[in-house]
């Protein structure tokens, strides 16, 4: 029997929903690889790769592979004052909307925003240390998530790294001495949070307070974003998991020129990247032709002035990364035993531990509740129409209602029935 052509297997796959040449591909593909009734999974398997809501039910709120932290954003086709003066008519400001809430709420004098926090510290390197020193412990050369290594940067920024101190130990003598045999004098000092792990025992850092009369500028990449540590959003206070997090407000309050920052973790936004401090090193920044190559659109601008200005009007309500990390176990147990109730005996709640994520404040955790049903699902759950993401634990998959929005406990319901039943 000689394949049907590639054409006419394209069209018999139109109800799968992609563009012809996509369906085309896999139509091809399928002949290619003497299959032609493959074609069907393969257009799926094209259509699945794409960009799609998912439930995140692992209880890891800032979750990377997710997308950190969940936004929402909803907007027409319009166009926006992006970089116009509505009060002059003339050319305006990138910085005057989204950055500039952001420094009002983090009590910096300015603030610049680029595409991630990777980029801050990049930009910041370049623009203010190019060709010149930049002071670092060697406890704070740390590699962040995927691939940002603070050595790399730095080179690849220009800078010329003067390590000083050990893994464990740095004090204050060290960057004395380091500012003192280095000539001409170092750019800046820059301190970075080390985030995503941590040193315990023999060990002894400096803080930016201590640092801030050393001669240089200090420059803190504080990674998270938490922009006040006394969290004026959360009625109830700074929760016990942020423990000694690094935050702008009070890192700049310590003396910091400059901290950088992320957009898309404890700060909750778009992934963006800030850098906010004294205004005249923002507008050296700004300045600087690697901040055009490194600027956001106002899709993610105006996504970032709706986080600011619920900071500015202390509603954590309206940032669903501090939404979900503070509801009360009381309504996350009752969720999950009406969400155990409607899949049936199988289902099971659950306590189990939530955690931020993001690489932010490592090994601390929030209590949560989950529902557990026995056996490993976690493929049939990211199979249904809305994927459900999930984990197994001694056995058992485990869904997280922390990390579940409220109004998709109906669509889990539906796909934990379909696994069980
Ligand atoms: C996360 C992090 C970064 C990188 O930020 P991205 O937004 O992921 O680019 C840099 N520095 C620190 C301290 C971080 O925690």
């Amino acid at each position: 029997m000689r394949p049907p052509s590639v054409d006419a297997l394209a069209r018999e796959l139109v109800d799968v929903g992609l563009p012809h040449p996509l369906l085309v591909d896999a139509a091809r593909e399928a002949i290619a690889a003497g299959d032609p009734a493959s074609a069907r999974a393969r257009a799926e398997a094209i259509a699945r790769a794409l960009l799609r809501p998912v439930i995140n039910a692992t209880g890891v709120l800032l979750h990377t592979n997710l997308g950190r932290a969940p936004i929402e954003h909803h907007q027409e086709a319009r166009y926006a004052n992006l970089e116009l003066d509505l009060a002059t008519g003339k050319r305006g400001s990138r910085s005057r909307h989204a950055a500039s809430l952001l420094a009002r709420a983090s009590g910096a004098e300015a603030a610049l925003v680029v595409n991630n926090g990777a980029a801050a510290v990049m930009l910041v390197l370049a623009a203010l240390a190019r060709n010149r020193s930049v002071v670092v412990s060697r406890g704070e050369l740390v590699e962040i998530g995927g691939g940002f290594r603070v050595p790399e940067v730095m080179a690849e920024s220009g800078a010329h790294l003067v390590e000083v101190g050990t893994t464990n130990r740095t004090r204050r003598r060290d960057y004395e001495q380091a500012v003192a045999d280095t000539d001409p004098t170092p750019a800046l000092v820059l301190k970075v949070h080390q985030s995503n792990y941590r040193i315990v025992g023999f060990t002894e850092a400096v803080s930016v307070a201590a640092l801030a009369d050393l001669g240089p500028p200090v420059v803190a990449d504080v990674g998270s974003g938490l922009l006040d540590a006394t969290t004026p959003w959360l009625e109830t206070g700074p929760p016990a998991w942020l423990s000694d997090e690094p935050a702008v407000r009070q890192t700049l309050q310590q003396g910091a020129a400059l901290v950088t920052f992320s957009g898309d973790k404890l700060l909750g936004g778009p992934q963006a990247g800030v850098v906010a401090g004294r205004a005249e090193l923002v507008k050296r920044c700004a300045r600087h032709p690697l901040a055009r190559a490194l600027r956001p659109g106002s899709l993610v601008l105006s996504a970032l002035q709706e986080t600011a200005l619920a900071y500015l009007r202390r509603d954590g309500d309206a940032i669903a990364f501090w939404r979900m990390a503070a509801t009360p176990l009381q309504a996350l147990r009752q969720r999950a035993e009406a969400l155990a109730q409607e899949v049936g005996t199988d289902a099971e709640v659950v306590e189990c531990e939530a955690t931020p994520g993001g690489g932010s404040v490592p090994g601390l955790t929030m209590a949560s509740v989950g529902v557990a049903v026995a056996g490993d699902h976690t493929a049939a759950l990211r199979s249904a129409d809305t994927p459900v993401v999930a984990r197994v634990h001694e056995g058992r998959t485990v869904l997280d209602l922390r990390t579940i929005d409220p109004g998709a406990d109906t669509l889990v319901a539906k796909a934990l029935s379909g696994i069980t039943a």
